[in-house]
This record gives C-alpha cells, structure tokens and sequence, in this order.
C-alpha cells in the first residue's frame, strides 16, 4: 500500500489501484499478510497478501454465483462442504437453500474469520447458523481425511500461491471426487481465463480428467483483475446448463437468476478455443 491508494499488480504491465480513505487494520496472520481497507469507491474490502478478495460493493456477484450455480443444479443439496471462504459471502449464499442440513467450512486462517465477523457482519452473518460446522484447517488435508459425503463441494479459495497452491492440483481434485455422493458436484473458482489463462486451462484439464461433466461459467466481478472470471463444475451426474430447481425460490438475489444461470455457461469463442485446446 503506498499513500492514500492501493495497487493491485497482476503482470509487468497491468495493474490497479483502488483510493482508500481509511485502513481499518492490519495483521500478518500466520499464512499472509491480511488488511481492512475503506475505500472511495467500492466500501470496505479485504485483502490476504495485498490481492483483492472481497468489497462491499460488489461482493454479492462473486458469493451468488460460486454459490447458487452448483446449489440450483443440484436437486437436493442437503450436506455441502466449503473450502476456502473464510469471510462468510459463500456460507451466507448456500444457507439460503432450504434442503441444506449441514454444512462444513473448512478455512485454513482463522484470523480471516475473526476479522470478517468484525468489520463485514453483512457478509459474515452465516458463521452463527446451527447448521454449520467451522473447521479451522487445511482444505486439502480434511478432503483426505473426512468420513463424510457430500452433494455439493464448492472451493471459494484465494489465488494459487502459499496455502492454497494444493487446491489447484490434480491429486486434490480427485480427493474431493471421493467424497462427492454418488450424483454430487463440485463448483471452483478458476481464475481470469485473459489474466490467468494457464491458471484457468490447467484447473479445466484437471477437472475434466477427473469428472464425467465439467462445465465453465463465467460473471463479472467488477473488483477482480478486468474481464470475466471463471467458476469451473465437476459434475458426476447432473447437467449444469439444466436447472433443478427455480432460483426465485430463493428470495430476493441481487444478481443471480435462471437467465443469468443459463447465460452464464454461453462461452464466447475465446474461452471455449482455451478449453478445447487442453
Ligand atoms: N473470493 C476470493 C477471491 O477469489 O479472491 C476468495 C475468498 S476467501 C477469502 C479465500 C480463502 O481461502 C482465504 O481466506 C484463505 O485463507 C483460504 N485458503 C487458502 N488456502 C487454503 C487451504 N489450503 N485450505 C483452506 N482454506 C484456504
């Protein structure tokens, strides 16, 4: 952070910056360096190792699409498992559904929870429903060592770097095939296919190897780097482009819907020449 502004450094050429009134705290947890920024533009924002994760502002796009996506595709979505997420937006998203019985959060840093209940009680609301079970812990060691089964696993990680590296990676991907039920699913973020293209391609191949469906969606997050961002579904028996159920059940959303469900997996050519080339 230099100054009254924060910059964003995606490559050697590209780069953002946000103008902030205020920095509310920082902390270097023991896996990254964490901060509460107030902004001019967006609200209030966090970020882990000065990367983005989540504003005020525009939050409920990315929560309601890694969320609902996989959750309406799913005719009964009843035990869910959350890796990553540990500010609340995709808990708060899936406790909307009225089949859930439970659901596990797995989050490796439990200073992001902390400091998301403090400063972003909106978005961290979800973390005193009984249905929850709060893991503080490895995502990709608890997927090895669970004896529990799930209908939806939805990986809400931050970028491939430090901890969440592993949640990248084939052998994770088949840990978590493992302990889908029968028909489960699976939702990631994937990354900017213009910014992240290897990134993007490499968790579609591995995903593809792994599952007999795999589908890209796609939405604007307006704070991530610019353009559209992937979430990539690993489905073992439900077609993602067929909706279970209607997402006006729901309640109100604020971005999500069945023609934004549908949109969403329409690929411009670009992105479905990446994939094919895989
Ligand atoms: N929406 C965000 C984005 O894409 O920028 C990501 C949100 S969330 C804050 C990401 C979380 O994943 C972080 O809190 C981080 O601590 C957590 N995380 C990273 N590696 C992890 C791992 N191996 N197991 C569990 N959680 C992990």
């Amino acid at each position: 952070m230099t100054g009254s502004w924060i910059c964003e450094k995606h490559t050697e050429g590209y780069a953002v910056k946000w103008k902030i009134k205020d920095i509310l705290h920082e902390e270097q947890t023991r896996y990254q360096k964490l901060a509460v920024v107030d902004t001019l533009e967006w609200g209030k924002a966090l970020l882990l190792d000065d990367a983005l994760q989540i504003s005020e502002k525009d939050e409920f796009i990315y929560h309601e699409m890694i969320s609902h996506v996989g959750m309406c595709t799913h005719p009964c979505p009843e035990r869910v498992l959350i890796i990553g997420g540990g500010d609340g937006g995709t808990l708060r998203e899936v406790l909307k559904h009225q089949q859930l019985n439970a659901v596990d959060l797995v989050e490796i840093d439990e200073r992001v929870v902390e400091n998301s209940k403090r400063f972003f009680p909106a978005i961290s609301c979800g973390f005193t429903d009984r249905r929850l079970n709060l893991h503080i812990a490895d995502g990709v060691h608890f997927v090895k060592e669970t004896s529990f089964r799930y209908d939806v696993i939805i990986v809400d990680s931050s970028d491939p770097l430090g901890p969440a590296t592993p949640l990248f990676n084939l052998e994770f991907y088949q840990d978590v095939y493992k302990i889908l039920k029968a028909d489960g699913l699976l939702v990631v973020q994937s990354e900017s296919p213009i910014f992240y293209g290897e990134v993007f391609r490499s968790v579609y191949r591995q995903i593809n190897t792994v599952f007999p469906l795999t589908r890209v969606f796609l939405a604007p997050i307006a704070t991530y780097v610019s353009g559209p961002w992937s979430f990539t579904m690993g489905s073992k028996k439900y077609n993602p482009r067929e909706l279970a159920k209607k997402p006006a059940d729901l309640g109100y959303l604020k971005y999500y819907n069945e023609g934004i469900h549908r949109a969403a997996f329409c690929l411009p050519p670009y992105i479905k020449e990446m994939i094919l080339s895989v």
